[in-house]
Formats: structure tokens, C-alpha cells, sequence
């Protein structure tokens, strides 16, 4: 600042306060006669000299009757050009009116400040601050005393000063983010338009209130105010939902900072956009994109989810997994467009059956899981099982087609049949597959024994599919014996699995599933053909030999059992005497009429028939002249025990006296020694089959074995 103790002094503008010193001893100077100038009067002099504001007087007219230098700076004008002119020319034509209305106050006594505008005489504006008191002489008003400074730099100052709050303000206003200034008690004290409009607010709905007012108490007490530990300085950084007028719940971001002045100031982002993308991101990674249910993913979240809630407060739930019978039917049949559809519309069924607290998702194809949270009793449970399961019972109309559709349930229950929810999860999955079995469309709470085979049969199922197109079956030969003269008269063809990963099974491990998944339909054609060529193959040779196949109860059952072999027989060129089928006594008496009716149809086409594992199971020895069979086959377990008891060489010799006494020959199976080969001979048993002579064997070594028959018997 320029300005002296005087100006000061001078810009009191109170009315009533003592006039200055200065301008009462210059009165006196004005009002004397001029006699020599005291030592305060040289002082009052150079004030008036040097002052850095311009100091004039002026008469009852507006003349100027005296001006420091600084009056020549002010105005541009000299002193010379300024005394004796009035102030006139030198105030903006707008302001003149009142500059001389204040003019004439001052003349009326009363000390004038203002600011107005000076024209300099270079035609400049020039503020000024002037303060002009009236000069007494005996009571009367003769003229001013005044000063004036100069405030142009000051005022250009404060413009450009309100013009960078102006600035800052509309930024503040322009901002993206709501910004609240609030007191240490959070509340409201300012706050941007961003700041009430997203909120739906008017601007003095929320000055005045508690920031609290404004955010979900849900999240508040999460994450409460911390403001007034906020440490100064920093920026804490909270994500809350606030409320808008509507009642709308809004996501935010807000990043809060405490000032200087212990006010708080908070920058406030609506992240609505960002949590939708949030969530459309989490929904491409856990939702099934056909039916927008939790997807496997998800699933297998939330069943870990429940399994530490309920293990830790020691409740227990179900998992179901459910599969559609015969998807894959519906969707070879009428499409794949059909096929999604169904799967869309059983998704909307299943999503309606649960509860808020439980879990409907898809994890594969047409394979549905449950998780039904807390469930306290198995039969609770089950009975779930059945409501879904009785969903199903109105058909699904797609495309005009009413489509009935069913569905097999697996339940598992945790903790008894598992320890943790994938291991109730594996067993609900392997009691599914234990409802298909038992003929779909029902449910099945997992039992323990369920287990043995699962992984197994899970594996099978889809592997067997492919073993036929992978062409990864294979016929081992196990030959048979003439005990007459100890040549090869033929073999037993036994299949054998060259599986990529498990190596090579055995029919014990896939036949059985395959007969009750009626896989075993394209595995018994396979076998059949592959039979056919070979024995061609050594018909035509020269040399034939008899190949025996084994026929299972499905095949057995077929009507167009007849069709297929001769169909084979007649493929490969092969006279039906050189094919033998093998079907079990057990096999033969379950589909007792079925059986006969097959059986004599084959004989018609002229193939050999064989009674297996002869004296296992029925023993029935009087069905046996009822059938027209060819061949007795006694089962290992007599073989065994010959030579060793009496009594199984009694009952062998009873089977195979009655076989002759029927017309047929009679192969021993499971031979293995020397002693057992001699009884059998003994017994006047026709061929032998066993270790003895060899293993069941791929084609190259029973070339071999062939070429080195006839064998010591
Ligand atoms: P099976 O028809 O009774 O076949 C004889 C089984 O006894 C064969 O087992 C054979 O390896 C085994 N064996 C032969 N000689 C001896 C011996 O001296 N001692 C002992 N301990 N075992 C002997 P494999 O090949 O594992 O076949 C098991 C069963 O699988 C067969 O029993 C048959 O019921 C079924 N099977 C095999 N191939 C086929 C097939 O192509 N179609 C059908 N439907 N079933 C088949
Ligand atoms: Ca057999
Ligand atoms: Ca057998």
C-alpha cells in the first residue's frame, strides 16, 4: 500500500469525527496574515509536497486554488494548467452529477468519500478514491481541502480477482463430480449444481442439513463418517449409496479432505456407469448367456459360498443336479434353435420353483443345479426333487410342437453325503446318473454305495460313445480245443477296450453299461461284423474255424436280432456254420419266450447257438431240452473244483451226459490244468477251452497258437 499515516487520516470517513489536523492549521495559514512559518507548517508543507496522493484544495466554486505533484501524476495535467480550473473536466461525463452532488455536501460541512473516475488528460480512465472535507474560516465554508489517490492498479486487482472467482465458481459449477463443503459436522454448507441435481435436488434443500440425511444408512454403517478423525491433508476415499429425492439408491464414489480450516470438502462421483460396466462384466463371467441364470462359475461360488455358512453355523443343504431325459433327441429332431428354446423355457420353469435364499443355475447343456439352503431333512429334499420333477408334467410348446419332456434328479445333502459342498455335489451328480438309469424321470438321494463305480461310469458314458468312431475296440480270440484229437476247432471272440487314457478294459468294466445305457446296441453290431471278417478270413483261407461271439440280454431281445447277423453273415460272404453265438442261461430264462422265438429264428438262419456259464444261477435243467441250442458251455466254477472233488466231477459228468443225451456238444470253460484237461477227457467232454492252452489273445499270436495246433492233450 502507498498510503501514508495521513491519507490514512484523510479517508476517515466519518462525519463526525475531528476534522484533520492538517487541513485546520492550513485553514489558519489560509485565514492569517502571513507571517513567518512555524516548524510544523515547513512539516505540513513537505507532507503536502511529497505526498504519493494528490493533495489539493479547492474554492466554493470547484476552482483549484492549490496542488502537490501528485496531482499533476493523477490527472496529467500541470499544476499551472490545473490551478485556477475547476475539477470538471477532469471527472467521466456519467459520474459528474454526483462527484459535484458530493461536492456540494462537502461544501455544506459534511466530509465527502467516494471513488469515481478521473479522465487523465491523455484521455485515460484513472480510478480514484477521494476524500473531500470542507475548510472553515470563523465557522463558514470557504472551500475543500482534499485528497485523491490513485486506485486503478487496486481496482484492476480485485476485477481480475472476481473475475478468478468467477472462473473458479463456474468450475466448481461445471464440474463432473458433486462438491460439498461441509462443517466439521458434516453439514452441508455449500454445495455445486452437480451436486444437488443428481440428487434431484434443489440447491437449498440441502444447504443446512447433515451430509447423513443424503446416504443409505445401510452403508453408513459399513463405512460411517470419519470425518472428524480425518486426518488434515488426506483424502479419504469412500464408496457409498446415496439417496435422491425420488428415493433412488445411487452409487457414488466420494473422495473427502478435510481443509485447513477444519471445514470438510468432498468431491462426490455418481459411478451408476461404472458399476453397470462392473456388472456386465460380472455377468458375462457368471451368467449362462442362454438363459441368464448364475452359470457354472457362479455356481460353484455360491455352493462354496454355503458351504462355509452352513459348516460354520452348522446347518445343512441339498444339491440337486438336474438333466433333461433325452436332450440330445429333441435337439437332433428338431434343431438346435428348438433345442435352446427348451432349455430357456425349463430355466424360466426352475427359476420360479425356489426361494429368494437358494440358487437355481445352469452349469452345462441341459444340466440344471439346485442349492437349497438349510434343509432339514433329506425328505424336505426329496420332496423338492418331485415338485421339480412335476414341473415338467404340462409340455413345452415350440414351434406347434408340444414337447413332453421329463428329468432326472440327483440329490446330494450336506454334511452327510459330504464333507464339503463339491464332494455333495459329485454325489448328487453320480445319484443323477443313478435315477437315468432307473428309468428317468424320478430323483435319487445319494447313498453311499453309489460311489464304487461313478467315476467310472462317468467316464465310460461319453468315452464309449467315441470308442466306435475312434475305432478302439479290439477282439481278443481264446481258442478251443478238440479234446478228440487236440486241434484247434475254434475261439471265443471277447472284446477288449484300447482306451487313449486307461489302457485296456475289460468287458466286466463297460459291458454292464453299456447293456443298461443300450450302448451295448452299436458295441454288439461292432462285434458281430468284426467276428463275420474274421471267420471269412479264415474261411477262405482254407483252414475255417468257428467263432463264437457273445450275444447280451438286450441284444437277445432285439427283433431285428435275426436281420442284423444274417445281414453280417451275408456282408462278409460267411457260411452261418462258422458263426456261434453265446447267450447265458440267465439271459435265457429272464426273456424265456423272446429267447425261444430268437433263438429258432437263428437257427433257421443256420448260426450255432451256445448256453454260457452253463450251472451258474438257474441250473435248470429242465428248461434246457426247450431250447434249441447247439452247444453246453460248463462254467469255470465246476472246471475248478474237477479232479479236486468228486463231487464236481459227478455233477460236470452229469451235465455233460445230459447235454449229449440232448443232441449237444459240450465246451468246458476255464481250463487250466492238466489234471482238470484229463478229466474232462476222462468225462467225454467234446472241446476245451482255458489258460491251459492260452489267454484270450489279439489276432497275430492266435495265428500263431493255430499254426502250432494240433496240441498234446
Ligand atoms: P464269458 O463269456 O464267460 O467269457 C469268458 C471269460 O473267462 C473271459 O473273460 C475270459 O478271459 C475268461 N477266461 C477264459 N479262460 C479262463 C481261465 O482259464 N481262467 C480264468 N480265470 N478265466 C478265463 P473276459 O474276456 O474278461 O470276458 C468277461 C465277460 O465279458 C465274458 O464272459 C462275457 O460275458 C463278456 N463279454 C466279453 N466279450 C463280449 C462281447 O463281445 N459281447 C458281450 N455281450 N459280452 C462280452
Ligand atoms: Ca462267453
Ligand atoms: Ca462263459
Amino acid at each position: 500500500m502507498k498510503s501514508s499515516a495521513a491519507q490514512t487520516k484523510n479517508g476517515d470517513n466519518n462525519e463526525d469525527s475531528p476534522r484533520p489536523r492538517i487541513s485546520l492549521e492550513l485553514s489558519t495559514e489560509l485565514k492569517s496574515n502571513r507571517r513567518s512559518l512555524t516548524e510544523s507548517e515547513q512539516h505540513y508543507r513537505s507532507l503536502f509536497d511529497f505526498n504519493v496522493d494528490a493533495v489539493y484544495s479547492m474554492d466554493e466554486s470547484g476552482r483549484f486554488i492549490t496542488a502537490n505533484e501528485s496531482c499533476h501524476a493523477l490527472s496529467g495535467y500541470t499544476l499551472e494548467e490545473l490551478i485556477g480550473t475547476t475539477f470538471l473536466r477532469l471527472i467521466v461525463p456519467s459520474e459528474l452529477e454526483e462527484v459535484v452532488a458530493r461536492f456540494r455536501l462537502a461544501l455544506k460541512g459534511s466530509a465527502q468519500t467516494y471513488e469515481c473516475q478521473i479522465v487523465h488528460k491523455s484521455g485515460q480512465i484513472v480510478n480514484a478514491s477521494v476524500s473531500n472535507v470542507p475548510i472553515r474560516v470563523d465557522g463558514i465554508v470557504v472551500g475543500i481541502y482534499g485528497i485523491a489517490k490513485n486506485i486503478s492498479e487496486q481496482k484492476r486487482a480485485m476485477r481480475e480477482l472476481a473475475e478468478s472467482e468467477q472462473q473458479f465458481r463456474e468450475l466448481i459449477e461445471q464440474a463432473a463430480d458433486a462438491i460439498y463443503l461441509m462443517d466439521n459436522e458434516c453439514v452441508i454448507l455449500d454445495v455445486n449444481t452437480q451436486g444437488c441435481s443428481f440428487l434431484g435436488y434443489e440447491k437449498s434443500e440441502m444447504v443446512g442439513r447433515n451430509v447423513a440425511e443424503f446416504i443409505d444408512a445401510q452403508d453408513l454403517d459399513a463405512t460411517p463418517f470419519d470425518y472428524l478423525g480425518m486426518t488434515q491433508g488426506k483424502t479419504s476415499v469412500k464408496c457409498r449409496r446415496m439417496i435422491s429425492k425420488s428415493g433412488k439408491l445411487i452409487p457414488t464414489e466420494s473422495r473427502a479432505k478435510m481443509l485447513p480450516d477444519g471445514r470438510v470438502q468432498a468431491f462426490v462421483r455418481d459411478i451408476t456407469e461404472r458399476r453397470e460396466a462392473q456388472e456386465a462384466i460380472h455377468r458375462q463371467t457368471y451368467c449362462d448367456i442362454l438363459t441368464g441364470l448364475p452359470n457354472r462359475a457362479l455356481f460353484l461360488d455360491r455352493l462354496d459360498q454355503m458351504f462355509s455358512v452352513a459348516s460354520s453355523r452348522g446347518e445343512s443343504f441339498a444339491v440337486l443336479i438336474l438333466d433333461v431325459d433325452r436332450f440330445k433327441q429333441i435337439n437332433d429332431t428338431l434343431g438346435h434353435a428348438a433345442g435352446d428354446e427348451l432349455i430357456r423355457m425349463v430355466a424360466a420353469r426352475l427359476g420360479k420353483m425356489i426361494r429368494k435364499e437358494d440358487t437355481v443355475s445352469r452349469i452345462g447343456g441341459d444340466e440344471f443345479t439346485f442349492i437349497i439352503a438349510n434343509i432339514g431333512h433329506s425328505s424336505f429334499a426329496a420332496r423338492i426333487a418331485r415338485k421339480i420333477i412335476d414341473t415338467f408334467q404340462d409340455p413345452f410348446i415350440i414351434d406347434e410342437h408340444e414337447l413332453y419332456v421329463t428329468a432326472s434328479l440327483g440329490i446330494g445333502i450336506y454334511p452327510f453325503d459330504g464333507l464339503d459342498g463339491r464332494t455333495v455335489l459329485k454325489n448328487a451328480d453320480t445319484a443323477m446318473y443313478r435315477a437315468k438309469e432307473h428309468g428317468r424321470n424320478s430323483y435319487q438321494l445319494y447313498t453311499e454305495d453309489m460311489n464304487a463305480n461313478a467315476y467310472e461310469r462317468l467316464v465310460l458314458d461319453s468315452h464309449l460313445r467315441r470308442a466306435i468312431e475312434n475305432e478302439e475296440f479290439r477282439l481278443y480270440y481264446q481258442p478251443q480245443v478238440s479234446l478228440a484229437d487236440g486241434r484247434l476247432v475254434g475261439v471265443e471272440a471277447l472284446i477288449r477296450w484300447k482306451h487313449p487314457d486307461l489302457g485296456l478294459v475289460f468287458p466286466d468294466k463297460f459291458i454292464p453299461h453299456a447293456e443298461e445305457t443300450g450302448l451295448i446296441d452299436p458295441v454288439g453290431d461292432w462285434v458281430l461284423r468284426a467276428a463275420c471278417k474274421q471267420a471269412a478270413q479264415w474261411y477262405n483261407s482254407g483252414h475255417p474255424i468257428r467263432v463264437a461271439i457273445n450275444l447280451s440280454a438286450r441284444q437277445l431281445d432285439q427283433s431285428w436280432l435275426c436281420d442284423t447277423i444274417d445281414g453280417a453273415l451275408l456282408e462278409h460272404n460267411l457260411p452261418a456254420e462258422w458263426l456261434e453265438l453265446e447267450v447265458t442261461e440267465s439271459n435265457i430264462i429272464q426273456h424265456k419266450d423272446r429267447a425261444i422265438e430268437s433263438l429258432e429264428m437263428l437257427k433257421m438262419v443256420g448260426v450255432k447257438t451256445a448256453v454260457d456259464d452253463f450251472g451258474t444261477g438257474y441250473s435248470s435243467l429242465s428248461y434246457l431240452p426247450r431250447f434249441p441250442l447247439d452247444v453246453l458251455k460248463i462254467d469255470r466254477a465246476f472246471v475248478t473244483g474237477l479232479g479236486r472233488s468228486d463231487k464236481s466231477t459227478a455233477v460236470v459228468k452229469a451235465l455233460i451226459d445230459l447235454a449229449h443225451a440232448l443232441g449237444m456238444e459240450v465246451i468246458a470253460e476255464g481250463v487250466e490244468t492238466r489234471e482238470q484237461l484229463h478229466a474232462l477227457r476222462d468225462l467225454n467232454c467234446d472241446v476245451v477251452q482255458g489258460y491251459f492252452f492260452s489267454q484270450p489273445v489279439p489276432i497275430d499270436q492266435l495265428e500263431e497258437l493255430r499254426a502250432r495246433s494240433p496240441f498234446v492233450i
